[in-house]
């Protein structure tokens, strides 16, 4: 299977010709063809036909497509605008939708030949951990079909597992590429805000969105935010600070690289078996150099509660816009899930409840960034579980609005602070299912944690796990 190769190896037999791109895509719409049935990771499927026009496009002009992403088959989160096919943020207020413009990202990759397969499915609006608040009908995980792939990203996590394509790019306000990545046992970058241009990507929370690459590998990743990263005039919050090569950063010796392990995010609110694989992981930076110290970050239990003040102060006013004029009517077609958001929200910021409730989790936002700025001047990374709890059952999350938050534990902060985090595969538990750590690096340090991340998968294999698919 094609898509089971990293990009290094997928670009060097393009190449030289030893493969063509339109027999890897032609081979990914196979899978997608036989499995995703079963699986229901997309939302729409790029047209067959198209998708292989633009292949054999690639394949007969390929000195003019010098980047190991020329011919190589991705697919985005539905969060983001690509022009001519449609765009439906899992909800059927934009059920009709195609933007006439793409998202920079889209246009990117589309300026060096990577070829858009699939717009995924995820949680409507970005608003859950689950992918099953939205109205396309849930993502079954790939490990398990009783189980959620995640959320809100629970769609390109799920393909790329399933290996329906090779990349996808997904999106982070609070957890949304890392969750789902390690719940199907792949790798994300989480990038620093503004790392990346938002333009053209459907806001949830537009001081915490952030689009991402998701892959196999952190190299896989490397690749592609190379290929995505950098200032964008479209987006006043693209930062101008030039992107360093990641490639390059990836084989960088680990060797006396710092690692904070915080104590208080190793208590009972963690599922033991994440616990005991991450203390493994723990020693095997330790066994590659690295010098791992255990820490305290006191502030772990605010993350939440400041997390769900200010995201759903954002995004009723993001969501704003939906009001029946120029797009469908959002009071009788948001979910459940997304009206308390807007609920909790327009609350938050009314006058008389916004001292109280969004100014004050305002100010705690500066205390995180106050105590992370601090530790990740003494150390490289942060050593962390992605989520507190196992891939959740169906009904689980959605039912337990409470829990459904609590999943999001480990994740929020780093998008409060604003910090790059890779999640990446650390084992599995008996019953075979995948578990998830991050390292979270310094703002802007994207390098350091592909050079960890990488140092971990060359002796490790859990990356190169994949699922056995049942036919739909
Ligand atoms: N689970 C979080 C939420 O529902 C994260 C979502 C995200 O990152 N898009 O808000």
């Amino acid at each position: 299977m094609l898509a089971d190769l990293p990009i290094s190896v997928l670009a060097q037999k393009l190449k030289r010709s030893e493969i063509t791109s339109e027999q890897l895509v032609a081979e990914c719409y196979d899978r997608i063809e036989a499995y995703d049935g079963t699986i229901n990771s997309f939302i729409t499927v790029v047209d067959r036909k198209k998708a292989i026009e633009r292949a054999k496009f690639i394949d007969a002009h390929r000195e003019t497509f010098p980047s190991p992403l020329a011919g190589i088959p991705y697919v985005m989160k539905d969060a983001y605008l690509t022009k001519g096919v449609r765009t439906t943020a899992a909800s059927k207020i934009l059920d009709a939708f195609i933007a006439p413009y793409s998202s920079t990202v889209h246009q990117k990759l589309e300026n060096v030949g990577a070829i858009l397969i699939g717009k995924m499915n995820m949680d409507a609006w970005g608003h859950g951990a689950s992918t099953e608040n939205t109205d396309y009908g849930v993502t079954k995980n790939p490990w398990g079909s009783d189980r959620s792939a995640g959320g809100s990203g629970g769609g390109p996590a799920a393909a790329i597992a399933s290996r329906f394509c090779v990349f996808g790019i997904g999106e982070d306000t609070g957890g949304s590429i890392r969750n789902p990545a390690a719940w199907n046992n792949i790798t994300a970058m989480k990038v620093t805000y503004g790392r990346v241009s938002r333009y053209g990507a459907i806001a949830y929370a537009s001081s915490l969105d952030t689009m991402g690459p998701t892959a196999k590998t952190a190299e896989d990743c490397a690749f592609v935010l190379e290929a995505i990263a950098g200032y964008d005039a479209y987006d006043a919050t693209s930062s101008q600070k030039p992107v360093p090569s990641y490639t390059k950063a990836l084989d960088k010796s680990i060797k006396g690289k710092k690692i904070a392990f915080p104590t208080e995010f190793y208590g009972d609110a963690l599922d033991p078996n994440i616990k005991e694989a991450i203390l493994v992981a723990r020693d095997i930076f330790v066994k590659e150099g690295a010098e791992v110290t255990d820490v305290s970050l006191p502030l772990l239990e605010y993350g939440v509660p400041v997390y769900y003040i200010l995201a759903p102060s954002e995004t009723s006013s993001n969501l704003g816009r939906y009001d029946g004029v120029r797009y469908g009517n959002g009071r009788d077609l948001f979910t459940k899930e997304n009206m308390r958001r807007i609920m909790t929200g327009t609350y938050a910021l009314s006058s008389g409840y916004y001292d109280a409730y969004y100014k004050k989790a305002q100010k705690v936002r500066s205390l995180f960034i106050k105590e992370y700025e601090k530790l990740l001047s003494e150390y490289d990374a942060i050593l962390s579980p992605v989520t507190p709890i196992m891939p959740s059952k169906f009904g689980e999350l959605l039912d337990d609005p409470i829990k459904n938050m609590m999943a999001d534990l480990y994740t929020v902060i780093v998008n409060i602070v604003g910090l790059p985090s890779l999640a990446i595969p650390c084992g599995f538990t008996k019953d075979n299912l995948p578990m998830g750590m991050q390292l979270v690096g310094a703002m802007f340090d994207e390098s350091t944690l592909f050079a960890l991340g990488n140092a971990y998968q060359k002796v490790t294999d859990w990356h190169t796990r994949s699922p056995n698919l049942v036919n739909s």
